[in-house]
């Protein structure tokens, strides 16, 4: 069982969309996938009480209480366990980087996204952790979507595969779906990218 974490200080980079989609997307592989949901705004948790589906599984569970949750987890029980965390990585963000295996950082194309990542860096470093810079809402043609790769590319990795800003990230979810299901648009494959690419870091 590996684990994934989602972080960013910044509120609306797109945290809870990417951990819902590539949950569902790792489902659809057939994989056992157990989402958490830590940030106490419940954004995941209330998407996921609209699916009807009932993969991923879904755990509400506060960060304090994350770390015991995990021990007890059956090892065989799931194969990948996603973790969404709360807008703001204060010093409680460190026990959710101590249990993971990768962690996913997601960040918009912006002078204020940017801006923010030095906070998050400074809890990853010392860490020694594997971390994997995200762009998401991006329009792939502007040279600021450019600029906030080479920057990124400076602290660490940065996924090949960008997330667009795209309206079915939104209208999916408000249905407790995500663009993985009945899409066979540029979103679905997006998804499919950025999930292959982690996957290589998590055999
Ligand atoms: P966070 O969990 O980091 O606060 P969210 O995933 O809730 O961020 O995303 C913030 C807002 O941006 C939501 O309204 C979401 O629907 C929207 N959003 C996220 N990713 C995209 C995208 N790629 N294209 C368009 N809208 C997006
Ligand atoms: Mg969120």
């Amino acid at each position: 069982m590996k684990i994934i974490s989602i972080i960013s200080q910044k509120g609306g980079s797109g945290k809870t969309t990417l951990a819902a989609n590539l949950a569902v997307y790792a489902s659809m592989q057939k994989l056992k996938i157990l989402l958490i949901d830590t940030d106490p705004q419940k954004s995941l948790s209330y998407w996921w009480e609209q699916r009807e589906e009932k993969t991923p599984a879904l755990a509400d569970v506060s960060i304090k209480d994350l770390e015991k949750t995990i021990k007890n987890l059956k090892k065989d029980l799931f194969d990948l366990v996603i973790v969404d965390t709360p807008p703001h990585t204060n010093e409680t963000i460190k026990s959710v980087i101590n249990i993971s295996d990768l962690i996913l950082i997601p960040v918009k194309p912006s002078p204020n996204d940017l801006r923010a990542i030095g906070n998050t860096m400074s809890l990853i470093k010392n860490q020694n952790k594997k971390f994997i810079f995200v762009i998401n809402q991006a329009n792939k043609q502007a040279n600021i979507t450019l600029s906030t790769a080479t920057e990124l590319s400076k602290y660490g990795e940065v996924c090949s595969s960008i997330i667009a800003n795209r309206i079915d990230y939104v209208t999916s979810m408000i249905s407790g779906k995500t663009v993985t299901e009945g899409s066979k648009g540029k979103s679905l494959i997006e998804i499919k990218d950025i999930f292959n690419y982690v996957k290589k870091y998590l055999c």
